[in-house]
């Protein structure tokens, strides 16, 4: 077979050459070491939760390194694609702060990074195959594949192009032209010289070492429209963009065997590798892949939820690196972004996603913002997912950052909020919009109620720190029967009405409505004396 002839047969289209290629997208010019990773996702509008742990994997690698991290988008399966959706899906990690040094957006000089626009470059590499007779047209119908499979099924045989199943390996030079002048549709196909008795041994960077079984199947290479498989987009890609680290999910890694050898066919030099496991979540004892309908599966709920990015970041930082909340620990007010993220660290196995954990993981992480910060950040996203809220909070900037700024700073800080969603809940009463006395003083009996508010009211003082202020409530508790300390009234309580918690709970529902808030002396100097009064002489009348 004169595969150069084949090679003009099959490709009259291309007339570059991969030195061509090879010259345009020259080795990035880096610091030595500097690590060069990619996010490879196909658009299909939906952002999985995920894609984040590779994500995160690939920026860490190649920022701390000083390389480079760059999106390409897979849109080579037409059928998948939802239109806008790469751009979208861009929007969603800029929302987390993750940023592509390349991108649709951001060309950088590896471009396109659009699959659908490098055709022209798969066909060049592809050709080349076919001119070292390393791939071959094959125009089997589906019918033939059909029967194909069928039978494979029936000898329990595994399933593939290769060894007596091959029909179009050996077609010569007259038979491809025949078929072609009559209009038939072709793929690509990969001649492997793969023999499945042979195994290789393999490094992935968190795996280790593994041996794999060397591939014998004579994969396609193009589809029968001319556009290239995952597989030699894949190796064309990541080396003309000249990838360092191919991160992935570890759905790959039984194609492994085959980019291998795909890799050596072209002559490029095999990226490192570092295959991701999946996403668990555990239902009762059964871990279980987490699915597209889970809750909390779609990147777009820790938006609309109101999560801080730095929360999902932090959560994903927590089970990416066994050692990263030690480092918290040590370094609570450092940026992310110091930590020393090391490959080493990270567990083979699959991690199991804890929406649990990760609200643990946020009250923690807003609990060490800044008033500032967290105004800025809630009301961001109130602008956008809860617009009367945003106008309340946002009328008095200065109110609203003295509200946040209750329990904030000290060695113990609050820790009420998990998600922007929380908030209305957690301070709406703040607000004249939304307060409503929603619990009640169970219990105890009106007059007493009443007596305690009334002394309460009359010796307030917006002035006193917290001190004086409880042991105003105390000195008041005691003259009408409730017990000052708890120790005590627990030892003997049928000596009392009830302790000073109860006391403070009048006051407490009185001004906020509900048994719960952030500490009631300085609420009540932000809402001012006027407010919290007439309040408290409220309350006295729904009793
Ligand atoms: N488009 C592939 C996917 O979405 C990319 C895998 C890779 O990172 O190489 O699974």
């Amino acid at each position: 077979m004169d595969h150069n002839a084949l090679a003009e047969l099959l490709f009259p289209d291309v007339s570059k050459t991969t030195d061509y290629y090879e010259n345009l997208y020259p080795k990035r010019d880096l610091p030595e070491g500097a690590k060069v990773t990619r996010f490879a996702p196909s658009p299909t509008g939906f952002v999985h939760f995920g894609g984040l742990y590779p994500v995160l994997v690939s920026e860490r690698l190649a920022h701390q390194s000083g390389g480079v991290f760059y999106l390409r988008i897979e849109d080579t399966d037409s059928k998948r694609e939802v239109e806008g959706a790469e751009y979208d899906l861009i929007k969603v990690f800029e929302n987390f702060g993750i940023n592509f040094d390349e991108s649709i957006v951001r060309e950088g000089k590896y471009g396109p990074y659009r699959q659908s626009k490098r055709r022209e470059i798969y066909r060049t590499y592809a050709k080349e195959l076919v001119k070292q007779g390393k791939a071959y047209p094959c125009f089997c119908t589906e019918e033939d594949m059909r029967q194909l499979r069928e039978k494979q099924e029936e000898l329990k045989l595994t399933p593939g192009y290769y060894g007596e199943f091959v029909k179009c390996r050996d077609l010569t030079l007259e038979q491809v032209k025949n078929k072609l002048n009559a209009g038939l549709p072709y793929v690509l196909r990969f001649r492997s010289d793969g023999n499945p008795d042979n195994k290789i041994k393999f490094t992935d960077l968190v795996k280790g070492t593994i041996e794999v079984t060397e591939n014998h199947i004579d994969h396609v290479l193009l589809k029968s429209d001319g556009m290239p498989t995952y597989h030699l987009a894949h190796a064309v890609d990541d080396h003309l963009m000249r990838t360092t680290h191919v991160i992935r999910g570890e759905e790959w890694l039984s194609s492994l065997p085959y980019h291998i050898q795909l890799f050596s066919a072209l002559g490029f030099k095999l990226p490192k590798y570092l295959h991701i496991s999946q996403l668990m979540k555990k239902e009762g004892e059964v871990k279980k892949k987490l699915s597209k309908r889970d809750k909390g599966a779609g990147m777009s709920y820790y938006i609309s939820e109101g999560y801080p990015a730095e929360s999902v970041i932090e959560y994903v930082m927590t089970l990416l690196n066994s050692n990263f909340e030690d480092w918290r620990r040590a370094n609570p007010t450092e940026d992310t972004n110091s930590f020393p993220f090391s490959v080493k660290k990270m567990s083979p196995s699959g991690s199991l996603f804890d929406l649990v954990k990760l609200g643990d993981v946020s009250k923690n992480v807003v609990s060490r913002m800044t008033a500032d910060d967290v105004y800025n950040k809630l009301s961001k996203w109130a602008e956008e997912f809860d617009k009367e809220f945003y106008d309340v909070i946002t009328r008095n900037p200065d109110y609203t950052k003295a509200i946040l700024q209750i329990g904030r700073g000290g060695s113990k800080p609050r820790k009420d909020l998990e998600t922007w969603k929380d908030a209305k809940d957690y301070m709406g009463f703040f607000f004249p919009e939304y307060f409503e006395f929603i619990d009640k003083t169970e219990g105890f009996n009106k007059q007493d109620i009443t007596a305690c508010l009334n002394d309460f009211a009359d010796c307030y003082d917006i002035d006193d720190e917290q001190d004086v202020w409880f042991s105003k409530v105390k000195e008041i508790g005691e003259k009408h029967g409730f017990c000052p300390n708890i120790k005590e009234y627990k030892a003997n309580p049928d000596s009392w009405k009830g302790n000073v918690g109860d006391v403070s709970s009048f006051i407490r529902v009185a001004v906020t409505g509900k048994l719960n808030s952030p500490d009631l002396c300085a609420v009540m100097k932000i809402l001012g004396k006027d407010e919290s009064m007439e309040r408290i002489n409220k309350f006295k009348e729904t009793l």
